[in-house]
């Protein structure tokens, strides 16, 4: 494990157990690296981590490829956005609270879509995106529009109320850096709301094998489950205050998995097409913390600031 994992960028630990050996996902269902890939967890912290070799750069992001790689339809993105406003509509109640210049912001924003649907929230609105595609349809709403967290600290430090970011912590190169750059960003007081893949959703305790091997994937460096992404965001100063697991699938989607080994979407199956089920199904699965994501509501840490 030495050539393949240095120490943890989290704690320093140097002890990593390998999770998972071979090829994963590339791209869709289907795609797979041509590659073995690793990846191992931090015997101290627990995060989950793919080897360095096996992921992708920066660059890569900073290109739009992924954008293309997994195909994603502006369809798609503006329904992904209105489901994430579902999921966090509780986590942001009272957030803006008589505050007459609050300002909100996204990390990771891309096109906009759920910027769009709580831009009311702020006076101001910031708009970080590494992505260049995106930058003159953002400025163009009025948003402040940064590359990165880092970039935007000279303008916005401790100035932003509340802050989303959503599914970006794992593609990062650092996760604890990532953190504590938006913490840079951060009002006293203000919250930062962050979802990930949860590693510990239904599929995945139940040991799936053709189902970790979609799990894990070239784009992702991380793997997080509750607690080492507590641990991560304890280490960066952030308290978490709030967590929650959601489901994003019905009852059908994980007896399709059994039954073919493969993603079917919301596609249902014979007698399982009923709403209600599915939504005990995904309540119950949220309820033991096995949904398909995790979602964070935190605070700067008392007396960090
Ligand atoms: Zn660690």
């Amino acid at each position: 494990m030495k050539a393949l994992y240095g120490p943890c960028e989290i704690c320093g630990n140097s002890q990593w157990e390998i999770q998972y050996q071979g090829r994963i996902r590339e791209g869709g269902f289907g795609n797979l690296s041509p590659e073995t890939c690793y990846v191992a967890r931090c015997s101290n912290c627990g995060i989950e981590r793919l080897n360095e070799k096996a992921c992708k750069d920066e660059e890569f992001y900073e290109k739009g490829n992924y954008k293309n790689l997994i195909n994603e339809a502006e369809e798609e993105s503006s329904s992904r956005a209105k489901r994430n406003l579902e999921y966090v509509q509780d986590l942001i109640l009272g957030e803006r609270a008589g505050q007459e210049s609050f300002v909100i912001g996204e990390i990771g924003c891309a096109g906009g879509h759920f910027l769009s649907q709580v831009e009311g929230l702020g006076k101001e609105v910031v708009a970080v995106e590494p992505s260049m595609l995106y930058h003159a349809k953002l400025a163009q709403r009025g948003y402040r529009v940064y590359s990165m967290s880092e970039n935007a600290l000279e303008d916005y430090g401790r100035k932003i109320g509340l802050i989303f970011c959503f599914a970006v912590i794992e593609h990062t190169q650092d996760p604890l850096k990532f953190l504590q750059e938006i913490k840079g960003l951060l009002a006293p007081g203000g919250s930062l709301i962050l979802s990930t893949p949860n590693r510990r959703d239904i599929l995945m305790e139940i040991g799936l094998e053709g189902y970790r091997q979609f799990f894990y994937r070239c784009v992702h460096r991380w793997y997080f489950d509750r607690e080492s992404f507590s641990f991560c965001a304890r280490k960066a100063g952030l308290q978490v205050v709030e967590v929650k697991s959601i489901h994003r699938f019905g009852l059908s989607n994980a007896m399709a998995w059994l039954k073919d080994g493969r993603p079917t979407g919301a596609a249902a199956l014979p007698h399982l097409d009923s709403p209600d089920l599915d939504r005990y199904w995904k309540e119950y699965l949220s309820s033991r913390g096995v949904g398909d994501f995790l979602f964070f509501k935190m605070k700067s840490e008392q007396g960090s600031l």
